[in-house]
């Protein structure tokens, strides 16, 4: 197995996980860009969300309501967050399993660079 996210969804590799669901892992980014930074992941390997399949509606809403749950979870929910998902190269993804990003705990300048 060598995504890192598919490891960490294993528990092979360490985190720090904020939630789990049967279909969904959420876990600490490495590297914070805000206070609250979790990176919330499909359990099955999907490289990115262009590979999500047509009927796979259940995941992609598997993973949505993770990410607000996360945010209700960090305290940020009322203060305001952010769910981003970089895709592809020109999108900045650098781990080719999908994740959403939930950024917050600080004012977030829009748009980004
Ligand atoms: P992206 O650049 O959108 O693909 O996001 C990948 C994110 O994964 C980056 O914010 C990294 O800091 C984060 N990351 C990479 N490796 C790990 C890891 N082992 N544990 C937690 N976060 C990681």
């Amino acid at each position: 197995m060598d995504c890192i996210f598919c490891r960490i969804a294993a528990g092979s590799l360490p985190a720090t996980r904020i939630l789990e669901t049967d279909d969904v892992v959420a876990f600490r980014d490495l590297n914070p860009r805000a206070p609250t930074h979790v990176l919330v992941i499909p359990r099955l390997h999907r490289a990115s969300l262009d590979a999500l399949g047509a009927d796979e509606a259940h995941l992609a809403g598997a993973l949505l309501l993770a990410t607000a749950e996360v945010a209700r979870l960090e305290g940020v929910a009322d203060s305001g967050y952010r769910v981003v998902a970089n895709t592809g190269e020109e999108g900045g993804q650098t781990v080719d399993h999908l994740h959403f990003h939930v950024l917050g705990g600080r004012p977030l300048g829009w748009p980004p660079g």
